[in-house]
């Protein structure tokens, strides 16, 4: 074949191959992305450097031009591989290319001669602009190959390896297609303007279809092939060689040759269809994988499912199986439920996949749709190439391709899709084959009951702890309304014990007023005693019954108050005046920090001097003599977007309160003991009271927005672990608005106007 004519004509047969495909590509994508555009800029590279090898031949004017054009596409098509594979920035690739084919193309016109002598019959000039040309060519080739195959190196999930895989392949075969054109052998030429024409079809064909053909598993099949016919025509060709051979030797007459060799060829025969067979299952085995009996997987694995009822159990089981036969990383299953602004989607862990993570997808999320409309196996690569996916909603695509999951197959429950078995890819490497995506799929449907069933069981075991924990709170309940019920006839018991005391007393001493009155032995310093113990009785009825008023209201209409600008240290002081010959009488100690640093409040003056005498008559009554009482304030919190409050602790080293009375002490009558003792005396050590001090304070820091609470170990006479009243009130009580003060400029004006003369 006159080759040399060929080459002549070959360029432009390949141009219009070029414009054929540039044209159909045109035609199909009316909605371009990136990576086609920049494909297509590839392929107009391509005719035009096709061209050029037509119209300029070697050797002519401009010099190096067709190798210039050549760098060019190179540029484009390292462009096109930047998008492709997603690298970062691929406008670095294209000025890089664009600058070096401008300055090569500018010494070509600067430096036209020759720097290096090449050989006869090559295609280019060795000038300076040359050399710069090839280097572009080669560099741009050399990275997007081998940073293509870093990629495919690197990529676990199959579908994803394989389309770089296949991209590397068809690159490369454009990439050598080029270089065998730069041969002065012509048919060498001529095959590498066909390779380089294959190498572009095949990135077409990646550029326009996202499902592109397995690869490696076709070049499995091919090399499964070749072994198959290798091996199998083996034995024939040795039974022929020994036929002839025996022949041969033995010298025998014609008829015994055909008897012998027709024996030896039936016999062959016999032997080779096992024999084939044979090499066909060793081959499939070790390249292809091996062969399911789908009836007898399918019966192991409803066996082994139908045994568990946990979910979580049932989990390790379905993805330890499944994991077993097809030779997968990890696996999860998913649970589907329909909420109501979509599907939530929750992977339980089992095995190597440990995250219990979950999402809601929407209600019209694609994913969820496909998965519902078409009942088979989805692959994470459909999700990330297929056009169909390309709405899905970022969050959703996130959290799918932090599964690491190689596929999806449905759990369809009836109409509903109930969950999903995600696997991971093959420790092979290899992508799923067709009849293992039909088997998981097979499988996922055997699952529908036995997923119903450890539904309904971890829902049944819900509902046991929610009953269990009602039960406890009944419990609790109970007990607290066992109390509140004994708080209650408590109260009649203390009530008439406090009231009747003091009565009593009065009562008594007016008997003997009267009787000494009339035996007329009433001295004046008789009267002035009886007259004593009758004021203090009163004045302890009036206080008791001032308390009861209190704790009324406060049941009835709240405690209303009078806010003022208080100061604590003053309230403190108030609250302790009273107290103050217990304290010395007793040997107590009582110290007080931070009161002074502390800013004015609005406060009800009276009700909180009422509250926090309450509270340190307690402090002084449940600690023995010689004891110590402190109180500690401090302005709180320190956090900015916090409200100011003040925060005011009493502690004592009393006997301290069993945790269980913590908050009981705070209500109406409660005081722990027996409540047939009677008042003993306000501040005498464990001088029992009406029960209602506390409730008191309660009801007048919580009217000031404030909170009351209690710590202490326990009780406990011999270690005196003592009591903490923590008591918390704003600077300004919630709903406060701030009156005009006596300071403010409308005061003044309004004293001025008055103090005005009316004359
Ligand atoms: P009382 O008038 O009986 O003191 P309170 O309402 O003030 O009633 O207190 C209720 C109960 O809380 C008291 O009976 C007492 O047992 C317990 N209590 C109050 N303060 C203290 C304290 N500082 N230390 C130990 N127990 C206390």
């Amino acid at each position: 074949m006159n080759f040399q004519l060929l080459n002549w004509y070959l360029p432009l047969i390949f141009a219009a191959g070029y414009t054929i495909l540039l044209l159909s590509l045109l035609a199909r994508f009316s909605q371009r992305n990136q990576q086609t555009r920049w494909y297509l800029g590839f392929l107009a590279a391509s005719i035009v450097w096709s061209v050029a090898l037509f119209a300029l031949p070697q050797g002519q004017s401009p010099p190096n031009l067709t190798l210039h054009l050549l760098g060019a596409s190179a540029t484009l098509l390292g462009t096109t591989t930047a998008v492709y594979v997603g690298w970062l920035n691929e406008r670095r690739w294209l000025y890089l290319g664009v600058v070096a084919v401008v300055v090569a193309v500018g010494l070509e016109t600067v430096a036209p001669n020759s720097v290096l002598v090449l050989g006869d019959g090559v295609r280019y000039r060795g000038t300076l602009g040359g050399l710069l040309g090839f280097a572009t060519w080669f560099c741009f080739n050399s990275g997007l190959l081998l940073w293509t195959w870093r990629d495919y190196q690197e990529t676990r999930l199959p579908w994803h390896a394989n389309r770089l895989l296949h991209w590397a392949v068809f690159a490369f075969a454009t990439v050598a297609g080029e270089l065998l054109t730069f041969s002065t052998v012509s048919w060498i030429v001529a095959a590498g303007y066909l390779l380089r024409f294959v190498g572009v079809l095949g990135l077409a064909r990646a550029i326009t279809s996202h499902r592109l053909f397995d690869v490696r598993a076709h070049l499995r099949k091919i090399v499964a092939f070749t072994l198959i016919v290798v091996a199998s025509a083996v034995p024939a060709s040795i039974v022929l060689t020994l036929t002839l051979w025996l022949t041969d030797q033995l010298d025998l007459p014609l008829s015994q040759v055909y008897l012998a060799s027709l024996v030896v060829i039936s016999g062959g025969f016999l032997l080779y269809q096992p024999f084939r067979r044979f090499v066909e299952r060793v081959v499939y085995r070790y390249l292809l994988g091996q062969e399911f009996q789908t009836s007898q997987v399918v019966r192991s694995y409803s066996q082994a499912i139908s045994r568990t009822l946990e979910i979580e159990q049932l989990a390790q089981v379905i993805i330890g199986e499944i994991g077993d036969l097809l030779q997968t990383t990890h696996g999860a299953l998913m649970l589907v439920s329909e909420v109501r602004d979509g599907y939530q989607v929750e992977a339980i862990p089992s095995g190597n996949h440990h995250g219990h993570s979950q999402i809601v997808f929407a209600g019209d999320s694609l994913f969820i749709e496909a998965l519902n409309s078409e009942r088979r196996p989805l692959l994470q690569y459909d999700v990330d190439f297929n056009p169909f996916y390309q709405d899905l909603d970022e969050s959703e695509r996130e959290w799918l391709s932090i599964q690491n999951m190689e596929l999806f197959v449905p759990i369809h429950n009836g109409s509903e899709l109930a969950g999903l078995i995600a696997l991971g890819p093959k420790l092979s490497g290899l992508a799923y084959r067709p009849n293992e995506l039909e088997l998981v799929q097979v499988l996922a449907e055997q699952t529908v009951i036995a997923l119903q069933n450890a539904r309904l069981y971890s829902e049944l075991n819900e509902q046991n702890d929610r009953i269990r924990f009602l039960n406890s709170d009944l419990r609790r309940q109970n007990e607290r309304l066992e109390i509140l019920d004994r708080i209650k006839s408590d109260f009649i018991t203390i009530a008439s014990h406090e009231l009747r005391t003091p009565l009593t007393q009065v009562k008594g001493y007016a008997d003997i007023l009267t009787a000494m009155n009339e035996e007329a032995t009433l001295s004046q310093k008789d009267t002035r005693e009886i007259v004593s113990h009758i004021t203090r009785a009163s004045s302890r009825l009036e206080g008791l019954l001032t308390a009861m008023l209190d704790a009324s209201q406060l049941e009835v209409s709240g405690m209303e108050l009078t806010f003022m600008r208080t100061r604590l240290e003053v309230v403190i002081q108030l609250a302790i005046e009273p107290l103050s010959p217990a304290i010395r009488q007793r040997g107590l100690n009582l110290e007080m920090h931070g009161l002074g640093d502390l800013p004015p409040i609005q406060a009800d003056f009276k009700r909180l001097v009422q509250a926090f005498h309450n509270l340190i008559g307690n402090a002084i009554k449940y600690t023995p003599d010689y004891g110590l009482v402190s109180i500690f304030a401090n302005r709180a919190p320190s956090a900015e977007d916090e409200e100011d409050y003040i925060e005011v602790v009493i502690a004592d080293t009393g006997i301290g309160i069993d945790p269980q009375y913590h908050e009981l002490i705070f209500e109406k009558f409660f005081r722990i003991g027996n409540p047939e003792l009677h008042s003993t005396g306000a501040t005498k050590f464990k001088g029992a009271g009406p029960g209602l001090g506390l409730h008191i304070a309660k009801g007048v820091i919580e009217a000031h927005g404030g909170r009351i609470w209690v710590e202490s170990e326990g009780e406990d006479e011999e270690r005196l672990p003592g009591s903490r009243f923590h008591v918390i009130v704003p600077f300004t009580p919630p709903g406060y608005e701030e009156g005009p003060s006596l300071d403010s400029p409308q005061a003044k004006r309004l004293f001025n106007l008055l103090s005005e003369d009316p004359a």
